[in-house]
């Protein structure tokens, strides 16, 4: 069974079974190994398809692989490791839920950035994950209460109705904003729709070698 074929670790297994997932939909059994070997990815995903576990597993379970002391670091300001941008509030808070579930006994911390929401409490004792939606992330950034050098893995959620939002200038100044370069990260797309927009994107974040998960 791909689960325990996939190595996520023993502590994840557990995390998945308390979830009473019992196999992986087939968004996750293509992008798990993925994922696992660091390739950046563009993916075919609608909602319902299981694509938030599908990137959250197999980023948690590289996390794991950093040595525990790196983990507990209290970074200030507090810079994650992994950064999932969203369209919505709520697609961004949903996110978090989820990583909260499949991180639980582990070190890895999953946080959140959302809105206008007061935030420094949870950031305050680390993060290792960080949901954000592109608004609040740009203000986090400049008033220096969150930095992006860190991050090794980089996931851009539902990026189709990031540009029916308008959001696209936003997720193009994250570089300038401290985000490293593609050849230093880990790259993964989702997306329901595969407009020029969405290529142009692709073609932008994923290095050349990215694999298309239709
Ligand atoms: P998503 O497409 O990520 O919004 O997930 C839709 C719903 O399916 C969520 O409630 C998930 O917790 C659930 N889900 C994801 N993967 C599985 C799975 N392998 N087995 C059962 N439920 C799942």
């Amino acid at each position: 069974e791909l689960y325990e074929e996939a190595n996520l670790g023993t502590q994840i297994l557990s995390n998945i079974r308390r979830a009473h997932f019992e196999e992986p939909t087939a968004i996750q059994r293509y992008t798990i190994p993925c994922i696992r070997q660091h390739d950046d990815i563009m993916a075919y995903a609608q909602t319902g398809s299981g694509k938030t576990a599908a990137f959250l597993l197999p980023i948690i379970s590289n996390l794991l692989s950093y040595n525990a002391d790196e983990l507990a670091e209290n970074q200030n300001p507090p810079a994650p490791l992994c950064l999932i941008v969203s369209p919505t509030r709520e697609l961004a808070l949903q996110t978090e839920r989820e990583a909260r579930k499949f991180a639980f006994e582990t070190p890895v911390i999953p946080c959140s950035t959302v809105g206008d929401h007061t935030v420094s409490d949870p950031l305050r004792q680390g993060c290792h994950i960080l949901s954000a939606t592109t608004d609040c992330l740009k203000d986090m950034v400049e008033k220096d209460r969150i930095s992006l050098k860190k991050v090794k893995y980089f996931v851009l959620d539902e990026v189709d109705r990031m540009l029916d939002t308008g959001f696209e200038p936003d997720i193009r100044k994250l570089e300038d904003l401290g985000l490293p370069a593609k050849d230093d990260r880990c790259t993964s797309m989702f997306s329901a729709t595969f407009p020029s927009e969405v290529q142009k994107l692709a073609t932008h974040f994923l290095r050349d070698d990215f694999v298309f998960l239709t």
